[in-house]
């Protein structure tokens, strides 16, 4: 066989720092706004954000720390912490952007797996820091994001990075990388177990820029100012610090307060027409909105994901507010885009509750992730919207082994097995309907407690609902949803009970509800399902104790016929599609 012929086109790395240096050069006088923990609005332009970021890039050089080294951040979303992603990037060390919301024992865990040499703070976070110095002895400096006049007492000693900075004077070239580097590191919230670090590439990164700026992905553009409220600690704010700059999008950067007063009044005066973040930001901002009584003036749509977006949410954003929702999926270890819920043209013609069915699930895959769904054999399951099955991902942007884990890596066939459960329609639509470790297995079927947690929130009476497995003597779990009742609103146990009726199948009815004043969410704003099932361990089923008066001894069956009310179920099938 003879050999391929090579083109003959420049081979010319993709690197982070060409994302800076573009906006830089021709979007030079557009604007990054950023409320300061310093409690003022800031304002500068992706030409001074580069040269600041090229003076870290040397503060850091003469600090001695060396290219693949990895620098950690603890802090919000603002200019210093844009400075950092390409500062800190662009000569080749590692930015490891850590999220503040963990507990100390485990952030200390990150920072020492990590083996960080210099930590950037946030002022907010000198306590933690303070707890944290002691348990990490490899950090060799903590670098405080002010000026000297603003150090806080601390027992730690630290350093002032605008001092830092000023010793430099920006006259740097970023250097030419192999763009297989490492560029950023993010450790998963560890929902899922201990947490683990995705260590994404400058190559990654940059075709994960590409991929999140495409029309029918986030679509950004010069014309477009975008308010990311996903924090910057989380999965690099789902990749908007590099987007935005390869668009030359303007950046509205919200600081620590994300209540929906300050999100709201941040929006209004920017002009930002693009935001991104999960659904429990979303509620605040939603809940504010309607108590004001105010509507946006420049909002034109915004990036739901994370979690599952509720359908109600949507619905209030579309209908009331003309905003549109893209619903959107993806995870840390896919940096974190995976699909995005837009309609192509047929599918905007179809009636309106078929395009809204549509847009409620996680939608089509951007071009670069390949997915799949396979039953418990491993083999592909049918794209019909009913089979539903364990998702499968592979690309560019998705990792192949986590860093520094023993045991190799996590992949089944070259493909990275998310653990989440879910269907594929005849449109491609991806449609999430658990976590496989939250699924809820009644009589040994599967029930998505997305979908009765969805329902649940479809309630007027309702701000928040979970939906766990509970123990039941002859389903092993049914379920129980946890709910939260909206200040002012009343519902009783029967009646939201009762609100299942004819919009699940009988057997996917909860068996009960329990009100509480506040559900558990983890450090990036998930319901925390571990925790609430810990809480509801012995929490008695009414049907449960029927049960065992009725048929103490009988089997546990998984026959689905045997269900109250059978009806149709989406059967797990072991079927490959044509
Ligand atoms: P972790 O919580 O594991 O640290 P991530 O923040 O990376 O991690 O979360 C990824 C997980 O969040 C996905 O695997 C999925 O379970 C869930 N998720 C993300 N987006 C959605 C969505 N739109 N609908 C339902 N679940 C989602």
């Amino acid at each position: 066989m003879t050999a391929p012929l090579l083109g003959h086109m420049m081979d010319v790395p993709l690197l982070v720092s060409s994302l800076i240096a573009h906006a830089a050069r021709h979007h030079g006088n557009t604007e990054i706004v950023s409320r300061r923990i310093e409690g003022d609005l800031h304002r500068y332009t992706y030409r001074d954000c580069e040269t600041r970021a090229k003076q870290l890039a040397q503060a850091l050089i003469a600090l001695g720390v060396e290219p693949g080294e990895r620098v950690g951040t603890l802090a919000w979303n603002g200019y210093r912490h844009m400075e950092a992603y390409f500062g800190v990037t662009g000569f080749g060390a590692v930015c490891h952007t850590i999220n503040p919301r963990l507990f100390p024992e485990q952030i200390a865990w990150i920072v020492n797996h990590a083996d960080d040499r210099y930590v950037l703070f946030d002022l907010t976070f000198a306590p933690l820091v303070d707890a944290l110095a002691p348990q990490c002895p490899n950090v060799r400096g903590w670098i405080a994001l002010c000026d000297e006049s603003c150090l806080p007492a601390m027992k730690t000693p630290v350093l002032a990075y605008e001092t830092l900075l000023a010793a430099q004077d920006g006259d740097y070239a970023w250097p030419l990388l192999d763009e297989r580097s490492a560029s950023n590191l993010c450790y998963t919230s560890g929902t899922t177990g201990n947490p683990k670090g995705a260590l994404y590439t400058h190559r990654s990164s940059v075709l994960h820029a590409y991929a999140a700026s495409l029309p029918d992905s986030i679509g950004l553009s010069a014309r477009d100012a975008i308010l990311p409220v996903v924090p910057m600690f989380h999965v690099n704010a789902w990749g908007i610090p590099h987007a935005a700059p390869l668009n030359g999008t303007k950046l509205v950067l919200p600081g620590k307060d994300l209540d929906g007063k300050s999100l709201y009044e941040l929006m209004e005066s920017e002009g930002v027409t693009c935001s991104a973040g999960v659904p429990t930001v979303w509620l605040g901002l939603l809940t504010y909105m309607r108590d004001a009584g105010v509507k946006f003036s420049t909002l034109q749509r915004t990036v739901i994901g994370g979690s599952a977006c509720p359908p109600a949410m949507l619905r209030t954003y579309e209908d009331t507010y003309g905003v549109q929702v893209i619903h959107a999926w993806g995870m840390t270890e896919m940096s974190p885009l995976g699909t995005l819920a837009k309609l192509n043209w047929e599918q905007s013609q179809r009636p309106p509750d078929a395009r809204r069915a549509l847009l409620e699930k996680q939608g089509r895959v951007i071009f670069g992730v390949d997915m799949k769904i396979v039953g418990d054999d491993g083999r592909e399951l049918p794209w019909d919207g009913v089979a539903f099955g364990d998702l499968h991902v592979r690309g560019p942007w998705v990792i192949d082994r986590y860093f520094r884990q023993a045991g190799g890596t996590p992949l089944i066939d070259g493909w990275f097995p998310t653990g989440d459960v879910a269907t594929i329609d005849a449109d491609g639509f991806l449609h999430i309907t658990d976590r496989s470790k939250d699924v809820i297995k009644s009589g040994g079927e599967w029930i998505s407690s997305i979908e009765l947690e969805n329902i649940a929130v479809s309630h007027p009476a309702i701000a928040e609902a979970a939906c766990i497995a509970c123990a039941h003597p002859r389903w092993t779990e049914r379920p129980l949803i946890v709910a939260v009742k909206k200040p002012g609103a009343e519902v009783t146990r029967e009646a939201l009970l009762a609100y299942f009726d004819g919009k699940v199948v009988k057997w996917w009815q909860p068996d009960d509800v329990v009100f509480v004043d506040e559900l558990p969410h983890t450090a990036t704003g998930k319901l925390q399902k571990l925790k609430l099932r810990d809480q509801f361990r012995d929490h008695v089923l009414p049907t449960a104790a029927a049960a065992s008066e009725q048929c103490p001894m009988e089997p546990l069956d998984a026959n689905i016929d045997a269900h109250a009310g059978g009806g149709a179920h989406p059967v797990k099938s072991a079927a490959t599609p044509d």
